[in-house]
């Protein structure tokens, strides 16, 4: 076993259920978890390697429920058509760029994307995967650039009619082979989903053969729902049903699956999410930019749905996703104090709940026997900090302050703003940039 690290001198906060703050205490990471946090005294003798954290919080990693790698290269692109409503977004840019990816793209934009999550805190990823002309082994090229980094993450590939039923079936044998392989290798770091793009996209067909896979596999699914209006329209139009019922037809509901957004979902729809156990994914800052609308985290979340939170690939920065998440709730409500509990327990508990539900581990908080994932950041709070408040310091200020030292299953990726891996970050957003002129030109 490596050598046990201490972190010393930090204020150690804890946002999730039972909020806390800790001065004067050192967390001892044993292994891959948290061994002990206690009074720096009692574990003056402790050997190991230390990290002095003072003037930084150190606080839980933390966790993406829902984002997509193969946009890193999108960043930047010009050449798209514009877009007023949703459909078109799809047409004119997602579903353009995602056809004119191939397997090493894949693998390139996940590394800049996993290095953008290690600078700022995150631990844990769920990744959403598209690249229909490069199927086969895309989910190999992520998990490799998953292993080159430390970052936990789950993959899965969207299977989808809309590039014809040979690209679906692809896409089923993508997820089937990679969950398969996930299963036998049982790395702590690595989980897979069952992907599904969205409910307008797939015939009955396609989703009762992924339903049927899935089921053999003891597996859940990861799609898009009720993202848009028109996912509901055409759903209803084609299959008499709304779109929530749907998927819960289909088998595809449950509480290892993630509907990601469901904005336009009713009442009846949200009784079945909770009902399932089915984990919804808010994305408001995607939502936002797609004008699609501000999903109802609070009735959702009164009504007993899991409500956790994701970027959608918007940003690097979770706690930047939650200020949104909060200012939109307000607006939605037209109610200045809408919101608070439910915003901020979808990032600082229920991600954690998503995550250990996938990965079967504790994950998403700082306490003895978690998985040791957490990031350090320098912070030096100009007013007091407690229990009472420490989420209100997380989303005003810590969000504010770029991260310092990440660490993974114990493992130190990132400590006083150097990567510790084996990786040259200046050669990477190169090969990147050639990588992503390349891929425009192919647009
Ligand atoms: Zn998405």
């Amino acid at each position: 076993m490596a050598p046990a690290i201490l972190i010393e001198n930090g204020t150690i906060l804890n946002p999730g259920s039972a909020p806390q703050v800790l001065s004067g205490h050192t967390v001892v990471i044993e292994g891959d978890r948290i061994a002990r946090i206690a009074p720096a005294r009692a574990v003056r003798g402790t050997r190991g390697r230390r990290i002095d954290a003072s003037g930084c919080v150190v606080m839980p990693g933390l966790i993406n429920a829902h984002t997509h790698f193969y946009s890193a290269l999108a960043r930047g692109l010009t050449k798209t058509k514009p877009a007023t409503e949703f459909g078109d977004v799809l047409r004119n840019l997602w579903w353009r760029l995602d056809s004119a990816l191939n397997t090493e793209d894949c693998h390139v934009s996940a590394l800049v994307a996993l290095i953008d999550a290690i600078r700022h805190g995150t631990t844990t990823i769920i990744d959403h995967h598209a690249s229909p002309r490069a199927v086969d082994g895309s989910l190999d090229a992520l998990a490799r650039a998953v292993a080159k980094t430390g970052v936990r993450a789950c993959l899965c590939y969207e299977v989808s009619d809309r590039d014809g039923a040979g690209i679906a079936r692809a896409g089923l044998k993508e997820n089937t082979s990679f969950i398969r392989c996930c299963q036998k290798a049982a790395d702590p770091r690595l989980k897979a989903l069952f992907g599904l793009h969205a409910s307008f996209t797939l015939s009955d067909r396609t989703l009762e053969a992924a339903a049927e896979a899935g089921r053999e596999l003891g597996t859940g699914f990861h799609i898009h729902a009720a993202e848009a209006q028109s996912d509901q329209t055409l759903t209803q139009r084609a299959h008499r049903a709304r779109v929530i019922e749907r998927l819960q037809r289909s088998g595809i509901l449950g509480d290892r699956s993630i509907a990601a957004h469901c904005v336009h979902v009713n009442r009846r729809e949200m009784g079945i999410l909770a009902e399932t156990g089915t984990a919804v994914v808010h994305n408001p800052q995607s939502n936002l930019n797609n004008a699609v609308g501000i999903a109802d985290v609070v009735g959702m979340s009164q009504r007993g749905v899991l409500v956790g939170l994701g970027t959608d690939a918007m940003t690097a920065n979770l706690l930047e996703e939650l200020r949104v998440a909060l200012w939109g709730q307000h607006e939605r409500a037209r109610d200045a104090s809408a919101g608070w509990a439910e915003v901020t327990s979808a990032l600082f508990t229920n991600n954690g709940r998503i995550a250990t539900r996938i990965f079967d581990l504790p994950l998403g908080e700082l306490r003895e026997g978690a998985m040791a994932d957490l990031a350090i950041t320098d912070y030096d709070p100009p007013t007091p900090i407690d229990s009472g408040n420490v989420r209100g310091h997380l989303l005003f200020g810590v969000s504010q302050v770029p991260v310092r030292t990440t660490i993974v299953g114990g493992r130190v990726l990132m400590e006083d703003r150097q990567l510790r891996l084996d990786l040259d970050e200046a050669r990477l957003n190169a090969r990147a940039r050639e990588r992503a002129k390349a891929l425009w030109q192919r647009l």
